[in-house]
């Protein structure tokens, strides 16, 4: 048959000489290619007895911010749940009540917040999406379990300490492109 093109090849199977029948120049040269890798810098790293040093921003277990004042940021807008592609937040929304101020930074909240850790993807769309600068990742890691129910994280969880040595610090997982879009006077609600 006619080929379209001209890159086929013909292939010979030609006979092996006699150098290439006694195998052993060849299997000397495999025991060289094993040996010097003997003397090489071992790229497998103990984990977890040693770890490799994490990005910036790396993606890991989300935190629920407070502002200033200890108020939880999170207006359970919803907005997260709708950007998640995993479908991995859940969300009850309540209403604040009066003498709840110190709590709740808006007049509505999440009663209920639930991250399933097992959905997650750790994309961060749910932080991009977040009006309130509410919710972030952070550089830690989710703990390993053995039950699956252990992986849906809720407010216990999620929401950061009043104490100010509790807060999770997130200010350098920034781009400073992000922090400069920050500034636009139209957006200061969202500090
Ligand atoms: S990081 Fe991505 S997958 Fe995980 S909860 Fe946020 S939006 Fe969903
Ligand atoms: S974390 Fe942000 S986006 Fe999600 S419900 Fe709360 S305020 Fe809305």
């Amino acid at each position: 048959m006619q080929p379209l093109t001209n890159r086929s090849k013909i292939v010979v199977k030609k006979e092996m000489s006699l150098y290439e029948r006694i195998y052993l120049p060849a299997i000397f040269s495999g025991m060289m290619i094993t040996m010097s890798h003997f003397f090489k810098k071992k790229p497998t790293i103990q984990y977890p007895e040693q770890t490799r040093p994490f990005s910036a921003v790396y993606r890991g277990q989300h935190v629920l911010k407070r502002d200033d004042n200890g108020a939880e940021r999170c207006t359970a807008c919803g907005l997260c749940a709708v950007a998640c592609p995993a479908e991995a937040i859940t969300m009850v929304a309540a209403e604040r009540k009066r003498g709840e101020e110190k709590l709740y930074r808006e007049e509505k909240y999440a009663a209920v917040y639930e991250i399933n850790m097992l959905r997650c993807i750790f994309c961060g769309d749910c932080e991009d999406a977040c009006p309130k600068e509410a919710i972030f990742l952070t550089d830690r890691k989710v703990d390993s379990e053995v039950k699956r129910n252990l992986f849906t994280y809720g407010k216990d969880i999620l929401v950061e300490g009043v104490e100010k040595d509790k807060r999770v610090d997130v200010s350098k997982r920034q781009t400073p492109e992000v922090l400069e879009f920050k500034k636009h006077k139209e957006f200061e609600h969202n500090r």
